[in-house]
């Protein structure tokens, strides 16, 4: 290596706030529900891989012990058949890895792209494109290596997050604040009516009044945030949201992070078809992560 490029490979490594977890596999395929957002990916990484402050991670595919540690064995086996069993298997495998290096401290915070996987995957069942938990095997796996530990998940998904109810119901190590349509407070496990329609204003307050104070009390180690933008005017979770809302709520919940958890924070892509949406807003909210 030339002194000039290890020079600069190891400030880089002293300096990174951000990984962001991707595979090229992504952008390869019309994905379940999400479709083709993914497709230019690839090609826009590699510019944001210039950038101060961010590392691009290409994460390998789970091994089937991580999965198991939250899926049903049968499960596990019938998904290995579907054509979209590897875009789960590596979204999976990038959540548990955001996690080991926030905790190795390699990295503060991750952006992580996830397909065929996601919030409403339960430990037997998984519908709406997501089919592999992202959150469950990260949590279960860091629990076993390292302890346990006190986690948030905040959900700002149009839809109810089943899975990740499902996966944690008995565990009162995880706080789940989930934005949708239900109201109602379980103990560590809340749900916030968003309404049918809203505006940004609206929803950031309530992100102020209904999840900042329960984050705040509860004192994680991490906040894992399953974001996704299906609620984008337009979108098929529309809630009258604006393209810049994402940014807002991005900005705002970071804040938070480093006010309550030492700025530990997972972004996990989720629902949302609007590839313009998603190209304007991911390249920003991976910016505002490196700040
Ligand atoms: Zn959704
Ligand atoms: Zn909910």
């Amino acid at each position: 290596m030339k002194r000039s490029t290890f020079l600069s490979t190891f400030f880089k490594i002293l300096f990174v706030r951000v990984g962001v977890f991707f595979h090229p596999h992504f952008s390869e395929h019309d994905w379940p529900v999400i479709g083709r957002k993914y497709e230019n990916f690839a090609e826009i990484l590699k510019g944001l891989s210039h950038e101060k402050n961010v590392v691009i991670v290409e994460p390998p595919e789970a091994e089937e012990d991580l999965i198991l540690l939250v899926h049903d064995r049968s499960y596990l086996d019938s998904l290995k058949k579907a054509w979209f069993y590897r875009g789960a298997s590596l979204s999976v495998s990038g959540t548990h890895m955001a996690l080991k290096m926030i905790k190795e401290g390699i990295i503060d915070r991750a952006f992580v792209f996830s397909c065929a996987a996601g919030h409403h995957a339960e430990r037997g069942s998984g519908w709406g494109g997501t089919y592999l938990s992202c959150c469950g095997p990260a949590i279960y796996s860091y629990w076993k290596k390292y302890g346990r530990e006190r986690f948030a998940i905040l959900d700002t998904d149009s839809h109810h997050g089943n899975g990740t109810r499902e996966i944690f119901r008995n565990e009162k190590d995880v706080l789940h604040v989930c934005f949708c349509s239900l109201n109602k407070v379980d103990g560590e496990k809340i749900d916030v009516d968003v309404g049918l329609t809203t505006t940004d204003e609206k929803y950031l307050e309530l992100i102020d009044h209904e999840f900042y104070p329960r984050f705040k009390n509860f004192k994680p180690y991490l906040l894992f945030h399953n974001f996704g933008h299906d609620t984008c005017r337009g979108d098929y979770g529309d809630r009258g949201l604006s393209e810049d809302f994402f940014l807002k709520l991005a900005r705002k919940v970071k804040g938070f992070t480093e006010e309550v958890c030492g700025g530990r924070y997972i972004i996990i892509t989720h629902g949302g078809k609007r590839k313009d949406v998603a190209e304007y807003i991911f390249p920003e909210i991976i910016r505002i992560l490196a700040e």
